[in-house]
């Protein structure tokens, strides 16, 4: 990866470095089964290191989000960047800063930016994807949104991936556990060891991925 940890480290997001390596050593495999996309595009750190591995293959990372901010980046929350406020739409704006990043990084044609919220851009997807990364809002209902919308199109050796894994409650929000676990117990998905908070699963080669009962 032309990837030098000094200038990534400039990037704005939430993504350890460890983890982000993985990102990419898993997409390089990912991106030869089809596409890959990611929901929580932020920034644009995790598309850096998917999308460089994608570009390795010619392959494609589609990245969603709807630029606006999480719940908790909003105004008076713990992770709001006042640097990412555009006064002129006087909202919290990402989408700048992301195509900045992209550019920087020379994705342009490897990273496609869809901006939207995620199931209104799955209601008309019928792609296969080589990888689904989670990793936008963290209530349990936008989580459980995510995983229903996307997880059905990942190809059978494809890569369901989701960030921010706290098996204590002490450590951080439970929804994307709640819904990794969700994922396990729909039997279509074999564990693969965590890195840090990065869930990784495989997908199976059986049967069609129901969205099961919402907690
Ligand atoms: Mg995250």
């Amino acid at each position: 990866m032309k990837c030098e940890a000094a200038l990534l480290s400039q990037v704005k997001g939430f993504l350890d470095p460890v983890e982000g390596m993985q990102l990419y050593e898993i997409a390089k495999k990912a991106s030869r089964l089809g596409p890959c996309l990611e929901i929580g595009s932020y920034c644009g750190k995790s598309a850096v290191y998917l999308g460089s591995a994608c570009l390795e293959n010619q392959g494609i990372l589609f990245s969603i989000d709807h630029h606006c901010g999480s719940e908790e980046q909003q105004p008076g929350e713990e992770y709001f960047d006042p640097s990412l406020f555009n006064y002129d739409l006087f909202q919290v704006d990402t989408l700048n800063h992301f195509r900045r990043t992209i550019s920087a990084w020379g994705l342009e044609n490897t990273v496609v930016p869809i901006v939207a919220r995620s199931q209104i851009a799955a209601r008309a997807w019928a792609t296969p994807l080589g990888l689904v990364f989670i990793d936008g809002g963290h209530s349990y209902e936008t989580a459980f949104t995510d995983y229903s919308c996307w997880a059905q199109h990942i190809v059978p050796g494809g890569y369901l991936l989701i960030h921010d894994i706290f098996e204590n409650p002490a450590q951080g929000g439970q929804a994307p556990f709640q819904v990794y676990q969700l994922a396990l117990a729909s039997g279509l998905f074999q564990e693969l060891p965590r890195v840090k908070t990065l869930g990784v699963l495989q997908r199976l080669n059986c049967g069609q991925i129901s969205a099961g009962p919402q907690a």
